[in-house]
Order: structure tokens, then C-alpha cells, then sequence
């Protein structure tokens, strides 16, 4: 999943959670939080290439002991990072395309996705470094090729869309 994506999913979630919770306000503090907290497990992009970048930062277990934390320190914000970080992980396991996601980190290294990853390296790139033109093509066109998961983004991008819009009407 791109980045914006993330972010439009994390604000998506809390506006779910303000529905159903009293404790969590939808206002543009926590939508800020929101989008933050939706993109700390892919920090591990800083330090690996996309086919390596979902290491423990992308483990629930690791993100339920920061959230539980949080919470404790925070209701709300903890709430909100808490959902933020599930659903990044939960997107990311089922739009994975180069590399699944190591649910049971730290007991076991394997990772898992709802599709089956990529054997190649095609559309895996360095984001560290600048991507010749050509390269750039060669990612989307990767990107895009399975239709379902192009829909499965594009429709939480949407729905992350809505949500913002309805702070403004
Ligand atoms: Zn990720």
C-alpha cells in the first residue's frame, strides 16, 4: 500500500472509532495522530528496501505493547494509534505484493499475506535512492497489475476521503 493510502485508511478507522466511542473525538488533532500513527511501520523503509522493509515493525505484537502503553498514558491518543497501526498492518497483509508481514514476530520469521508474494524482485526498489524514470515506470506497472488489490486501495482511499469531508460539511 502507498503512503497516502495509509494515511487516508488510519483516518478512515478513526472516524469508525469516534462512531462507536465516546472517549475519541474526530477533529483535526486526532485526525493528525491518525495519520502519523498509520505510517510508524513503515519506518523500517529508512533502513531496507521494499522487499525487506517488513521486519518487527510491522509485528502486532510489537505495535499491541506500544498501544497498550499509550493507552495507559492516554486514552484517546493511545486508542487512535492503536487503531491507526491495526489497520495498517491488517491493509498491508492483505495488499502485500513483494513481502508478507511476520505475524508472529519475534516467535517465528515468517510472513504472512493473503496473496501470495512475489518469488522476484520485480517491483522491488531502493526508495533510499532516486529512481530513474524508467525504474519509476517499472514500480507502478508492478504496483498495478493485480486489479483487486488496485480496488481494495483505491476504495479505503475513499472511504479515508469521506471522512475528511465530513469535518468540512
Ligand atoms: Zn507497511
Amino acid at each position: 500500500m502507498i503512503f497516502i493510502s495509509h494515511i487516508l485508511a488510519g483516518i478512515f478507522g478513526l472516524k469508525l472509532l469516534s462512531m462507536f466511542s465516546v472517549s475519541v473525538e474526530f477533529n483535526q488533532f486526532t485526525i493528525l495522530i491518525a495519520a502519523v500513527a498509520s505510517l510508524l511501520p513503515d519506518v523500517g523503509v529508512l533502513i531496507h528496501d521494499m522487499k525487506h522493509h517488513h521486519g518487527p515493525s510491522h509485528s502486532p505484537l510489537v505495535w499491541l505493547i506500544i498501544s497498550v502503553m499509550a493507552i495507559v498514558l492516554n486514552f484517546q491518543i493511545g486508542l487512535v494509534l492503536f487503531v491507526a497501526i491495526t489497520l495498517h498492518l491488517i491493509t498491508d497483509w492483505f495488499t502485500a505484493r513483494l513481502s508478507g508481514l511476520p505475524l508472529l514476530w519475534p516467535f517465528s520469521k515468517t510472513k504472512y499475506s493473503v496473496y501470495r508474494t512475489a518469488d522476484d524482485d520485480k517491483g522491488n526498489y531502493d526508495l533510499r535512492k532516486k529512481l530513474k524514470k524508467a525504474d519509476r515506470k517499472r514500480l507502478l506497472e508492478s504496483y498495478y497489475e493485480n486489479k483487486i488489490l488496485l480496488g481494495f486501495e483505491f476504495l479505503i482511499a475513499c472511504l479515508g476521503l469521506l471522512s475528511i469531508l465530513t469535518l468540512i460539511v
